[in-house]
């Protein structure tokens, strides 16, 4: 700003308190990012504004009617401090709040009203419009720093909390994924399997589809825990899982059940489809050598039947691996549809 217009600005200011050499602590401390809209048509007072709220360190855009101030905040993606003055040409300042306050995220801007000293209730009407405070012109130095540093205060609270609620969000959700994933694995749980179960069954039934699944249990596990230890035998059982996930299609879901034994769903997939993965999954697991040891496990195939229920499913399909089992193991053994 040239001096002259400085010297003549700083002259329009009405100081009706003493200009105290000790501003509070709090004052002090403004970002010189924090950003404030002046939207002002009147040269003096915007460039005074412009002048002070810049030797307080706040960041300023200027402009010089609503019309412009209207665009600089519907482009603007972080809440502003605003200072409006009521009468501009274009959109006036009540209209500029009304709209304001009408957008998604429009509540968080901070906006001072200023309006003529003389205007019959000028405080009321600001803050009816949707104001968070009020200024009347000629302004007071001292108050108007009073002022924008709470609308300042105000906002970074605004962020402050907005920055929890994000990080709250994000810890709610790591949380649910947990609860729904087998940590050693990685594959969904248990519970979660049951859910996707139950919705797949659904979809199939709605839509006339078939739906088929696969359960998997290790070969004498225990004797890998007995004789390699719980460390190797938590490697075979990450390898297991990484052997299931290669091996079935991109539609499947692979669970780990509980110990050594695994479920896969199988959208719309019969039994006889579901065997030949089920086949392709035993091989591929006998032929890994996984952390050095060799594995083989016994598979059982169910088809839903019209109007079963998952736990019948999942039974059936547990009858069938107890038969693989019985049969000799390193096999896939598929019920009756
Ligand atoms: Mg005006």
């Amino acid at each position: 700003m040239p001096s002259s217009a400085t010297a003549s600005a700083q002259s329009a200011i009405a100081v009706t308190t003493p200009i105290s050499n000790e501003i509070p602590k709090f004052a002090q401390a403004v970002p010189t990012q924090s950003g404030v809209l002046i939207a002002e048509d009147d040269l003096l007072s915007r460039q005074m504004l412009l002048f002070l709220l810049t030797e307080w360190g706040y960041g300023v855009t200027e402009a010089c009617n609503g019309d412009e101030a209207w665009q600089i905040l519907i482009e603007s993606r972080q809440p502003m401090l605003v200072i409006l003055d009521w009468m501009m040409p274009g959109i006036e300042g009540p209209e500029i709040v009304r709209r304001l306050r009408g957008r998604a995220g429009g509540h968080l801007h901070y906006i001072i009203i200023m309006t003529a000293a003389n205007m019959k209730d000028a405080a009321t009407l600001a803050l009816d419009a949707g104001a968070d405070d009020f200024i009347s012109k000629p302004f007071d130095r001292n108050e108007l720093r009073a002022r924008v540093g709470v609308g300042h205060r105000m906002l970074l609270l605004h962020q402050a909390l907005a920055d929890k609620m994000n990080c709250l969000q994000k810890v709610t959700k790591r949380i649910a994924r947990l609860a729904r994933t087998d940590e050693l694995t990685g594959l969904p749980n248990r519970r979660s399997f049951r859910e996707s179960l139950t919705q797949a069954k659904g979809v199939a039934c709605r839509h006339g589809h078939s739906i088929s699944l696969i359960s998997i249990d290790l070969d004498h596990f225990k004797a890998v825990n007995d004789t390699l230890g719980h460390s190797m035998g938590d490697q075979v059982l990450q390898g297991v899982a990484r052997v299931v996930r290669e091996t079935v299609r991109c539609q499947d879901l692979a669970s780990r059940w509980g110990g050594e034994e695994f479920l896969i769903l199988l959208p719309q997939t019969t039994s006889e489809a579901g065997a030949l993965l089920a086949e392709r999954i035993r091989r591929n697991l006998e032929e890994a050598n996984l952390s050095g040891t060799q594995i083989t496990a016994s598979l059982g195939v169910a088809q839903l039947r019209c109007g079963e229920d998952v736990n019948t499913l999942i039974q059936r399909a547990d009858e069938a691996l107890y038969r693989a089992k019985f049969e000799g193991r390193n096999r896939v053994v598929t019920a009756k549809p």
